[in-house]
């Protein structure tokens, strides 16, 4: 009864307080001082192209999300109409529409445009890289947003961290991975660093978006794909285009989605409706990867059911895919000051996560209960 009495008083108190601050706007309104007033009630009606099909599970879905929370946040203030790839820009042009200000806002990821800004493949994947809570981590508590920051300002583009796919897979694969022979000539679709990785050992890499993806493959213009993981890949219908699932996805132990935020759209937005952009990319960033790990393993053992063959890359392979990891990122790293700065960054960063990890998540994987 005391609780609920309090939770009453407390709710006839913000009642009354809401009320206040209606009379207070409404005076202000009627004094004619209302151009804080008058800004704080327009409504903003926003695009966000994306590089993702319709609804699609996971990243797309998060894109949906995002702006229905927005919308949801601000009381129907800023509306962001979400566009599938292709519907207003190609899936890999999302970056240059948002910094020519075509849209406002776009979700993506930031590896797509490593040819124009070397830099942003290391906020979003790296080879034997960070995970999701690490490169989480190192975002929004390690500095790695200022750089991120920094990098997009001398494009016009705002980034924000919204979504993370968590652990990939290896991908899917006509051709047997044996030995680091059986790369050699062989056709794959890897976007980034992982694809110069697979340049090296003698494949053809070739990038292309979700929608072409089963296509290439089922056709045979592709012998390899890797994409997210099952529950993505299910949905793609990626297991009935190629013979064998490979993990793990050691060219991308998480991928990190980005909003970009079109610079002078952004400083149009009153304060509060800039926070409740930065709140909801918060929330996508880590729902998004809530959904994939939920959503994985349930797509895993339904893939399994249908005859899925899941198989993993063989140690000699991945000891050799990891040695020319490190070659291809120091080259990248190299080949761009602002590309070599945040790697040196994040590289650091990484290096003391790895040493915690070693007292705290992975111990516990070590140890903690295992099915039966
Ligand atoms: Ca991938």
């Amino acid at each position: 009864m005391k609780r609920r009495d309090i939770l009453t008083a407390a709710g006839v108190g913000l009642a009354a307080t809401a009320l206040a601050g209606c009379q207070d706007s409404g005076n202000k309104q009627a004094t004619g001082s209302a151009a804080q007033s008058g800004g704080e009630q327009q409504t903003f009606n926003w695009k966000m192209v994306t590089s993702w099909p319709k609804n699609f599970p996971g990243v797309g879905v998060g894109a949906e999300r995002f702006a229905q929370l927005v919308d949801e946040m601000s009381n129907g203030r800023l509306k962001v109409r979400v566009y599938a790839a292709g519907e207003l820009v190609p899936a890999l042009e999302v970056f240059d529409a948002v910094s020519r200000g075509t849209a406002e806002m776009g979700h993506s990821a930031p590896y797509y445009w490593k040819g124009k800004v070397p830099a942003a493949q290391f906020f979003c994947a790296m080879p034997f890289g960070p995970n999701a809570q690490e490169m989480n981590a190192w975002l929004h508590h390690g500095g790695g947003m200022q750089l991120w920051e920094e990098v997009y300002a001398q494009y016009g583009v705002l980034p924000m961290a919204c979504g993370a796919t968590g652990v990939q897979t290896a991908g899917w694969f006509n051709k047997e991975i044996n030995s680091v022979n059986d790369f050699k000539g062989l056709k794959m679709r890897t976007p980034g660093l992982g694809g110069e990785v697979l340049t090296r050992m003698g494949g053809t890499v070739v990038n292309m978006p979700a929608g072409e993806i089963f296509t290439a493959l089922q056709t045979g213009a592709i012998d390899a794909t890797e994409w997210i993981g099952p529950y993505n890949d299910l949905a793609l219908g990626l297991h009935k285009a190629a013979k064998y699932y490979y993990t793990p996805g050691w060219q991308e132990p998480n991928v990190t989605f980005e909003l970009d935020i079109n610079l002078k759209a952004w400083e149009t937005l009153p304060n509060d409706l800039k926070a409740i952009v930065r709140a909801a990319a918060r929330a996508i960033n880590g729902d998004m990867l809530d959904d994939y790990n939920a959503k994985n393993m349930e797509a895993l053992e339904q893939l399994r059911a249908q005859g899925v063959q899941v198989r993993r890359l063989p140690d000699e392979v991945l000891a050799r895919l990891k040695e020319v990891s490190a070659e291809v990122v120091l080259a990248a790293a190299a080949a761009d000051p602002a590309a070599r700065k945040v790697y040196e960054h994040l590289a650091a960063y990484l290096a003391r996560l790895v040493e915690y990890a070693e007292v705290s998540e992975k111990d516990i994987y070590n140890i903690r209960y295992s099915p039966s």
